[in-house]
């Protein structure tokens, strides 16, 4: 089945991972910026970083047929140098031109600290004001409970905030609820280990229906898998699930989503 990998870090996968992806049906990914395994020391660095994703990405995808969209910003773990993020903020809008350009991503909160909170709102303010879509990066394990209801109460308590312009990524059982109906789009996260299973996805899936609900493998360095996504589709159809709702999850749902981007250029 075709579809859209929304949520993937491809500077730290290897090109036969392209490969696979094609070979699965892979139309096009998403790739937000995030942290690179070691804190950075400069904003050059996320210069390059940046450079990186807009200009090597795309080439290295496009051997494969796959289009390669990107997010701009800094991440919530390097966020606690507030002084470095503010360097970052104020280099991204070179870039936002950039015509793999989705928006400002992944935003979010780590340990949920009042310097992440500072980041994450001037970030914020950054992305109305341009008008660009947003994507949200939730915590991890013990602090995803708290850090979501947090993010979600930004987001909510400014007026210029669009929900339907917001995607809310790594949602759980636990938190799902809350940002779906806030309106906010929402992915989980197919990972091995930490966050969902394909199955416990599908299980969330038969509980709140597909609207504003997407999957993705996240597949960075750590233990991940760029397989995941296809890894869903099987599990779906294994239980039976229409083709036309799993469609929408894998395809549709990315694609509605991305498509609210100034610069969308569409898939074809
Ligand atoms: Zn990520």
């Amino acid at each position: 089945m075709e579809y859209i990998e929304p949520h993937i870090h491809m500077v730290s996968r290897v090109t036969d991972d392209y490969r696979r992806l094609a070979r699965a049906g892979c139309l096009a990914v998403s790739e937000p910026a995030f942290w690179a395994g070691f804190d950075r020391t400069s904003a050059d660095s996320f210069r390059d970083y940046f450079r990186h994703l807009t200009e090597f990405e795309p080439k290295r995808a496009a051997q494969y047929g796959i289009r390669h969209f990107s997010w701009l910003c800094i991440n919530a773990k390097e966020a606690e140098h507030v002084s470095l993020a503010r360097e970052v903020i104020a280099l991204i809008p070179e870039f936002l031109d950039r015509p793999n350009v989705l928006g400002i991503g992944e935003i979010g909160l780590n340990k949920n600290t009042p310097n992440e909170c500072q980041v994450f709102l001037e970030q914020v303010d950054l992305a109305v004001r341009r008008q660009e879509l947003i994507l949200v990066h939730t915590p991890h394990l013990e602090d995803k409970y708290a850090g979501t209801r947090m993010i979600v109460d930004m987001l909510r308590g400014d007026s210029r905030v669009v929900p339907e312009r917001v995607l809310i990524d790594h949602v759980e059982e636990h938190t799902i609820r809350y940002a779906l109906e806030a309106g906010f789009w929402c992915a989980m996260t197919l990972y091995p280990v930490t966050k969902c299973t394909p199955q416990r996805a599908a299980d969330m899936v038969e509980r709140y229906g597909p609207e504003r609900l997407l999957v993705n493998s996240a597949g960075d360095w750590g233990p991940s898998d760029p397989m995941a996504v296809p890894d869903f589709i099987l599990e779906m159809r294994r239980r039976g699930h229409d083709t036309s709702v799993i469609r929408r999850i894998v395809y549709d749902n990315p694609l509605r989503f991305f498509s609210q981007s100034r610069r969308w250029p569409g898939l074809s």
